[in-house]
Protein backbone atom coordinates (compact mmCIF):
# COMPACT_ATOMS: atom_id res chain seq x y z
CA UNK A 1 0.00 0.00 0.00
CA UNK A 2 1.33 3.33 -0.44
CA UNK A 3 2.15 5.05 2.51
CA UNK A 4 0.56 8.67 1.71
CA UNK A 5 -2.90 8.13 2.08
CA UNK A 6 -5.72 10.77 2.67
CA UNK A 7 -8.60 10.43 5.36
CA UNK A 8 -11.19 7.93 5.20
CA UNK A 9 -13.85 8.77 2.60
CA UNK A 10 -12.21 10.96 1.11
CA UNK A 11 -11.45 9.22 -2.08
CA UNK A 12 -15.22 8.13 -2.25
CA UNK A 13 -15.79 11.47 -3.49
CA UNK A 14 -16.66 12.02 -7.08
CA UNK A 15 -15.15 15.24 -8.14
CA UNK A 16 -17.10 18.14 -9.58
CA UNK A 17 -17.25 18.21 -12.88
CA UNK A 18 -18.05 21.67 -14.12
CA UNK A 19 -20.10 22.95 -17.28
CA UNK A 20 -18.36 22.04 -20.60
CA UNK A 21 -17.10 24.91 -22.69
CA UNK A 22 -15.96 23.72 -26.00
CA UNK A 23 -17.07 21.41 -28.30
CA UNK A 24 -14.58 19.81 -30.75
CA UNK A 25 -14.50 20.69 -34.25
CA UNK A 26 -16.91 23.45 -33.39
CA UNK A 27 -15.82 27.14 -33.07
CA UNK A 28 -18.59 29.08 -32.28
CA UNK A 29 -19.81 27.75 -28.92
CA UNK A 30 -23.30 29.03 -27.27
CA UNK A 31 -22.85 27.68 -23.54
CA UNK A 32 -26.13 27.34 -21.74
CA UNK A 33 -24.78 25.08 -19.17
CA UNK A 34 -23.25 26.96 -16.12
CA UNK A 35 -26.37 29.29 -15.13
CA UNK A 36 -23.63 32.26 -16.26
CA UNK A 37 -25.34 35.69 -17.00
CA UNK A 38 -25.26 36.21 -20.86
CA UNK A 39 -25.45 40.23 -20.55
CA UNK A 40 -22.15 39.89 -18.37
CA UNK A 41 -20.60 41.95 -15.94
CA UNK A 42 -21.39 45.85 -14.76
CA UNK A 43 -18.75 47.89 -16.94
CA UNK A 44 -18.27 49.31 -13.73
CA UNK A 45 -17.04 46.20 -12.74
CA UNK A 46 -14.22 45.53 -15.94
CA UNK A 47 -13.18 48.98 -15.42
CA UNK A 48 -12.48 48.43 -11.83
CA UNK A 49 -11.04 45.27 -12.39
CA UNK A 50 -9.07 46.49 -14.87
CA UNK A 51 -7.88 49.58 -12.21
CA UNK A 52 -6.48 46.84 -9.95
CA UNK A 53 -3.98 46.03 -12.22
CA UNK A 54 -2.13 49.01 -10.45
CA UNK A 55 -1.19 47.32 -7.31
CA UNK A 56 -0.69 43.67 -7.99
CA UNK A 57 2.52 43.26 -6.31
CA UNK A 58 0.60 44.07 -2.83
CA UNK A 59 -1.74 41.57 -1.02
CA UNK A 60 -5.23 42.06 -0.92
CA UNK A 61 -6.86 44.01 1.83
CA UNK A 62 -7.47 40.57 4.16
CA UNK A 63 -10.67 40.77 5.76
CA UNK A 64 -12.24 42.33 2.90
CA UNK A 65 -13.40 45.48 4.64
CA UNK A 66 -14.36 48.22 2.07
CA UNK A 67 -16.42 45.36 0.00
CA UNK A 68 -17.81 44.31 3.60
CA UNK A 69 -18.73 48.19 3.82
CA UNK A 70 -20.45 48.22 0.70
CA UNK A 71 -22.51 45.06 1.19
CA UNK A 72 -23.62 46.26 4.75
CA UNK A 73 -24.73 49.46 3.41
CA UNK A 74 -26.62 48.18 0.29
CA UNK A 75 -28.40 45.01 2.27
CA UNK A 76 -28.83 47.22 5.79
CA UNK A 77 -26.96 44.52 7.84
CA UNK A 78 -23.91 45.25 10.41
CA UNK A 79 -20.30 44.76 8.26
CA UNK A 80 -18.98 42.72 11.23
CA UNK A 81 -21.82 40.00 10.35
CA UNK A 82 -20.59 39.75 7.07
CA UNK A 83 -17.56 37.24 6.19
CA UNK A 84 -16.61 37.22 2.22
CA UNK A 85 -14.83 34.61 0.59
CA UNK A 86 -13.83 32.94 -2.56
CA UNK A 87 -16.61 32.29 -4.29
CA UNK A 88 -19.78 31.02 -2.30
CA UNK A 89 -18.88 27.71 -2.39
CA UNK A 90 -15.47 28.37 0.20
CA UNK A 91 -18.31 28.48 2.89
CA UNK A 92 -19.67 24.93 2.46
CA UNK A 93 -16.60 23.89 3.37
CA UNK A 94 -15.65 26.00 5.97
CA UNK A 95 -18.74 25.67 7.96
CA UNK A 96 -18.48 21.65 7.25
CA UNK A 97 -14.70 22.15 8.52
CA UNK A 98 -15.66 23.72 11.51
CA UNK A 99 -19.08 22.62 12.33
CA UNK A 100 -19.04 18.70 11.52
CA UNK A 101 -16.60 15.43 11.52
CA UNK A 102 -16.50 11.74 11.34
CA UNK A 103 -19.78 10.53 13.03
CA UNK A 104 -21.88 13.60 12.01
CA UNK A 105 -24.73 13.99 9.82
CA UNK A 106 -24.98 16.87 7.20
CA UNK A 107 -29.12 17.39 5.80
CA UNK A 108 -30.11 18.34 2.17
CA UNK A 109 -32.85 17.73 -0.21
CA UNK A 110 -32.34 14.78 -2.81
CA UNK A 111 -31.63 17.16 -6.00
CA UNK A 112 -29.90 20.17 -3.81
CA UNK A 113 -27.07 21.58 -5.12
CA UNK A 114 -24.11 19.01 -5.30
CA UNK A 115 -21.34 21.12 -3.08
CA UNK A 116 -22.84 20.63 0.08
CA UNK A 117 -22.35 16.54 -0.50
CA UNK A 118 -18.93 17.51 -1.33
CA UNK A 119 -18.05 19.95 1.27
CA UNK A 120 -19.57 16.97 3.83
CA UNK A 121 -17.42 14.19 2.59
CA UNK A 122 -14.42 16.35 2.59
CA UNK A 123 -14.84 16.95 6.25
CA UNK A 124 -15.63 13.31 7.02
CA UNK A 125 -19.38 13.96 7.88
CA UNK A 126 -21.98 11.97 6.45
CA UNK A 127 -24.48 13.43 3.73
CA UNK A 128 -28.32 12.62 4.38
CA UNK A 129 -30.93 13.78 1.80
CA UNK A 130 -34.32 14.00 2.03
CA UNK A 131 -37.04 13.36 -0.46
CA UNK A 132 -38.86 16.57 -2.09
CA UNK A 133 -42.21 17.17 -3.53
CA UNK A 134 -42.90 17.62 -7.39
CA UNK A 135 -38.82 18.53 -7.46
CA UNK A 136 -39.53 21.42 -4.72
CA UNK A 137 -38.09 21.59 -0.94
CA UNK A 138 -40.35 19.76 1.34
CA UNK A 139 -39.68 20.67 4.90
CA UNK A 140 -41.44 18.07 6.45
CA UNK A 141 -39.64 15.55 4.57
CA UNK A 142 -36.37 17.46 6.08
CA UNK A 143 -37.17 17.42 9.40
CA UNK A 144 -38.16 13.76 9.44
CA UNK A 145 -34.36 12.84 8.42
CA UNK A 146 -32.69 15.36 11.03
CA UNK A 147 -31.43 13.02 13.69
CA UNK A 148 -29.22 13.78 17.45
CA UNK A 149 -26.01 13.65 15.03
CA UNK A 150 -27.56 15.77 12.57
CA UNK A 151 -25.43 19.10 12.54
CA UNK A 152 -25.55 21.27 9.22
CA UNK A 153 -29.27 21.75 6.83
CA UNK A 154 -27.84 23.24 3.68
CA UNK A 155 -31.14 24.82 2.03
CA UNK A 156 -30.62 26.10 -1.48
CA UNK A 157 -33.72 29.16 -1.69
CA UNK A 158 -33.79 29.02 -5.09
CA UNK A 159 -32.27 25.66 -6.16
CA UNK A 160 -30.05 24.76 -8.88
CA UNK A 161 -30.66 22.04 -10.97
CA UNK A 162 -34.51 22.63 -9.89
CA UNK A 163 -35.14 26.10 -10.28
CA UNK A 164 -37.51 26.09 -7.16
CA UNK A 165 -38.38 27.75 -4.07
CA UNK A 166 -40.05 27.65 -0.98
CA UNK A 167 -41.80 30.38 0.73
CA UNK A 168 -39.86 32.42 3.47
CA UNK A 169 -43.21 31.61 5.52
CA UNK A 170 -41.67 27.75 4.85
CA UNK A 171 -38.44 28.90 5.50
CA UNK A 172 -39.34 30.30 9.16
CA UNK A 173 -41.26 26.88 9.57
CA UNK A 174 -38.40 25.19 9.50
CA UNK A 175 -36.10 26.92 11.61
CA UNK A 176 -39.36 27.08 13.86
CA UNK A 177 -39.54 23.25 13.99
CA UNK A 178 -35.76 22.45 13.31
CA UNK A 179 -33.41 21.47 16.28
CA UNK A 180 -31.64 24.59 17.64
CA UNK A 181 -28.23 22.77 17.60
CA UNK A 182 -28.86 22.84 13.55
CA UNK A 183 -27.16 25.31 12.00
CA UNK A 184 -29.34 26.19 8.99
CA UNK A 185 -27.75 27.31 5.94
CA UNK A 186 -29.35 29.39 3.60
CA UNK A 187 -27.82 29.21 0.22
CA UNK A 188 -29.86 32.32 -2.01
CA UNK A 189 -27.15 32.28 -4.98
CA UNK A 190 -29.99 33.03 -7.18
CA UNK A 191 -32.22 35.77 -4.93
CA UNK A 192 -31.30 38.81 -7.07
CA UNK A 193 -33.84 36.88 -9.62
CA UNK A 194 -36.43 36.33 -7.91
CA UNK A 195 -39.50 38.61 -7.83
CA UNK A 196 -42.19 36.55 -6.74
CA UNK A 197 -43.46 38.64 -3.25
CA UNK A 198 -43.35 35.63 -0.89
CA UNK A 199 -39.73 35.15 -1.58
CA UNK A 200 -37.01 35.95 0.73
CA UNK A 201 -33.25 35.49 1.09
CA UNK A 202 -33.54 35.49 4.76
CA UNK A 203 -31.36 38.07 6.15
CA UNK A 204 -34.88 38.69 8.63
CA UNK A 205 -34.22 34.77 9.79
CA UNK A 206 -30.40 35.38 10.68
CA UNK A 207 -31.20 38.45 12.35
CA UNK A 208 -34.62 37.09 14.49
CA UNK A 209 -32.79 33.31 15.12
CA UNK A 210 -30.94 32.00 18.03
CA UNK A 211 -27.26 31.82 16.48
CA UNK A 212 -28.28 28.97 14.32
CA UNK A 213 -28.72 30.60 10.53
CA UNK A 214 -26.09 31.90 7.95
CA UNK A 215 -27.13 33.05 4.54
CA UNK A 216 -24.75 32.88 1.41
CA UNK A 217 -24.27 34.55 -1.34
CA UNK A 218 -22.54 35.24 -4.62
CA UNK A 219 -21.40 37.62 -6.80
CA UNK A 220 -21.48 34.57 -9.67
CA UNK A 221 -25.15 34.73 -10.80
CA UNK A 222 -26.81 38.43 -11.70
CA UNK A 223 -23.54 40.12 -10.67
CA UNK A 224 -21.85 38.05 -13.54
CA UNK A 225 -18.38 37.88 -12.22
CA UNK A 226 -18.18 34.01 -11.67
CA UNK A 227 -14.49 34.06 -13.12
CA UNK A 228 -13.44 36.34 -10.17
CA UNK A 229 -14.09 33.87 -7.27
CA UNK A 230 -16.23 36.00 -4.89
CA UNK A 231 -19.14 35.15 -2.37
CA UNK A 232 -20.54 36.69 0.85
CA UNK A 233 -22.34 35.52 4.11
CA UNK A 234 -24.54 37.05 6.67
CA UNK A 235 -23.81 35.09 9.72
CA UNK A 236 -24.75 35.69 13.47
CA UNK A 237 -21.45 37.09 15.34
CA UNK A 238 -20.47 33.69 17.02
CA UNK A 239 -20.80 32.22 13.15
CA UNK A 240 -18.50 34.84 11.72
CA UNK A 241 -16.14 34.36 14.35
CA UNK A 242 -15.96 30.97 13.98
CA UNK A 243 -15.35 31.40 9.68
CA UNK A 244 -12.62 33.89 10.35
CA UNK A 245 -10.70 31.54 12.10
CA UNK A 246 -11.27 29.00 9.47
CA UNK A 247 -10.51 31.03 6.12
CA UNK A 248 -7.57 31.84 4.59
CA UNK A 249 -6.02 34.70 5.47
CA UNK A 250 -6.41 36.27 1.59
CA UNK A 251 -9.23 34.76 0.53
CA UNK A 252 -10.94 37.41 -2.21
CA UNK A 253 -8.52 39.43 -4.42
CA UNK A 254 -7.93 42.46 -4.72
CA UNK A 255 -9.34 42.98 -8.07
CA UNK A 256 -12.11 40.45 -7.11
CA UNK A 257 -12.92 43.39 -4.37
CA UNK A 258 -12.94 45.99 -6.17
CA UNK A 259 -14.98 44.76 -9.06
CA UNK A 260 -17.48 43.71 -7.18
CA UNK A 261 -18.06 47.12 -5.24
CA UNK A 262 -18.07 48.24 -8.69
CA UNK A 263 -20.75 45.60 -9.53
CA UNK A 264 -22.96 46.75 -6.79
CA UNK A 265 -23.15 50.15 -6.93
CA UNK A 266 -24.98 49.51 -10.73
CA UNK A 267 -28.16 48.92 -9.81
CA UNK A 268 -29.48 49.67 -13.60
CA UNK A 269 -27.70 47.10 -14.79
CA UNK A 270 -28.56 44.04 -12.38
CA UNK A 271 -32.00 45.50 -13.23
CA UNK A 272 -31.57 44.72 -17.07
CA UNK A 273 -29.93 41.25 -16.14
CA UNK A 274 -33.07 40.62 -14.49
CA UNK A 275 -35.54 41.63 -16.84
CA UNK A 276 -33.82 39.87 -19.55
CA UNK A 277 -33.70 36.67 -17.84
CA UNK A 278 -37.71 37.04 -16.92
CA UNK A 279 -38.81 37.74 -20.78
CA UNK A 280 -36.36 35.02 -22.33
CA UNK A 281 -37.23 32.23 -19.17
CA UNK A 282 -41.17 32.64 -19.93
CA UNK A 283 -40.29 32.73 -23.93
CA UNK A 284 -38.03 29.35 -23.38
CA UNK A 285 -40.73 27.66 -21.06
CA UNK A 286 -43.68 28.33 -23.42
CA UNK A 287 -41.45 27.12 -26.34
CA UNK A 288 -40.40 24.00 -24.71
CA UNK A 289 -43.53 22.80 -23.52
CA UNK A 290 -44.58 23.47 -27.17
CA UNK A 291 -42.60 20.80 -27.88
CA UNK A 292 -44.05 18.33 -25.80
CA UNK A 293 -41.29 18.95 -22.78
CA UNK A 294 -41.88 19.07 -19.57
CA UNK A 295 -40.44 22.37 -17.77
CA UNK A 296 -40.20 22.83 -13.87
CA UNK A 297 -41.35 26.09 -13.02
CA UNK A 298 -38.23 28.02 -11.87
CA UNK A 299 -37.75 31.29 -10.76
CA UNK A 300 -33.74 31.21 -11.41
CA UNK A 301 -31.94 31.83 -14.82
CA UNK A 302 -32.06 28.22 -15.77
CA UNK A 303 -34.91 25.65 -16.54
CA UNK A 304 -35.04 21.96 -15.61
CA UNK A 305 -36.50 20.27 -18.27
CA UNK A 306 -37.96 17.01 -18.41
CA UNK A 307 -38.14 14.36 -21.23
CA UNK A 308 -40.54 12.09 -22.09
CA UNK A 309 -38.38 9.79 -23.48
CA UNK A 310 -36.68 9.07 -20.15
CA UNK A 311 -32.56 9.31 -20.22
CA UNK A 312 -32.00 7.95 -23.62
CA UNK A 313 -33.58 11.28 -25.10
CA UNK A 314 -32.47 13.27 -22.48
CA UNK A 315 -28.27 11.72 -23.62
CA UNK A 316 -29.71 11.64 -27.40
CA UNK A 317 -30.85 15.76 -27.00
CA UNK A 318 -27.40 16.66 -25.12
CA UNK A 319 -25.97 14.62 -28.44
CA UNK A 320 -27.41 16.65 -31.18
CA UNK A 321 -27.34 19.66 -29.31
CA UNK A 322 -23.35 19.79 -28.71
CA UNK A 323 -22.92 18.76 -32.27
CA UNK A 324 -24.37 22.10 -33.13
CA UNK A 325 -22.60 24.17 -31.01
CA UNK A 326 -25.03 24.57 -27.99
CA UNK A 327 -23.80 23.14 -24.53
CA UNK A 328 -26.57 21.74 -22.02
CA UNK A 329 -26.03 20.48 -18.72
CA UNK A 330 -26.71 17.30 -17.92
CA UNK A 331 -27.50 16.60 -14.45
CA UNK A 332 -27.61 12.69 -13.94
CA UNK A 333 -25.03 13.28 -10.97
CA UNK A 334 -28.17 14.85 -9.57
CA UNK A 335 -30.31 11.74 -9.53
CA UNK A 336 -32.35 13.36 -13.24
CA UNK A 337 -30.88 11.24 -16.24
CA UNK A 338 -33.82 12.29 -17.86
CA UNK A 339 -33.41 15.80 -17.49
CA UNK A 340 -31.15 18.47 -18.88
CA UNK A 341 -30.58 21.89 -17.51
CA UNK A 342 -30.61 24.87 -19.43
CA UNK A 343 -29.84 28.07 -18.78
CA UNK A 344 -31.10 31.10 -20.12
CA UNK A 345 -29.04 32.72 -22.59
CA UNK A 346 -29.10 35.64 -25.22
CA UNK A 347 -32.32 36.13 -27.67
CA UNK A 348 -30.73 34.22 -30.60
CA UNK A 349 -29.06 31.99 -28.57
CA UNK A 350 -32.54 30.85 -27.06
CA UNK A 351 -34.42 31.15 -30.47
CA UNK A 352 -31.24 28.80 -31.98
CA UNK A 353 -31.52 25.91 -29.12
CA UNK A 354 -35.26 26.17 -29.77
CA UNK A 355 -34.54 25.58 -33.33
CA UNK A 356 -32.47 22.60 -32.61
CA UNK A 357 -34.69 20.60 -30.54
CA UNK A 358 -37.82 21.46 -32.78
CA UNK A 359 -35.95 19.49 -35.97
CA UNK A 360 -34.47 17.00 -33.56
CA UNK A 361 -37.62 16.05 -31.93
CA UNK A 362 -40.39 16.25 -34.77
C1 LIG B 1 -23.84 28.77 -8.62
C2 LIG B 1 -24.26 28.41 -7.25
C3 LIG B 1 -23.53 28.88 -6.15
C4 LIG B 1 -22.44 29.89 -6.33
O1 LIG B 1 -21.20 29.41 -6.28
P1 LIG B 1 -19.96 30.39 -6.27
O2 LIG B 1 -18.95 29.56 -5.55
O3 LIG B 1 -20.31 31.62 -5.48
O4 LIG B 1 -19.62 30.70 -7.68
C5 LIG B 1 -23.98 28.56 -4.88
N1 LIG B 1 -25.09 27.83 -4.71
C6 LIG B 1 -25.83 27.42 -5.73
C7 LIG B 1 -27.10 26.70 -5.47
C8 LIG B 1 -25.43 27.68 -7.04
O5 LIG B 1 -26.14 27.24 -8.07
Amino acid sequence: MHPVVPRPGILDIIPYKTGDSAVEGVSEVIKLASNENPLGPSPRAIEAYHGAAQGLERYPEGDSLALRQALADKHDIDPEHLVCAGGSEQFFNLVMQAYTGPGDEVLFTEHAFISYRLAAMAAGATPVTAPESDFTTNIDALLDKTSKRTRVLCLANPNNPTGTYISYHEVELLRERLPAHILLVLDAAYAEYVEEADYHPGSELVRASDNNVMMTRTFSKIYALPGLRVGWAHCPQPIAEVLNRVRCAFNVTTPAQVAAIAALGDDAHVAAGRAHNKKWRNWLTDELTGLGLTVTPSVGNFLLVHFPGGPEQAAAVDAETRKNGVILRPVAGYGLPQCLRITIGLEHENRKLVDILRNFLR
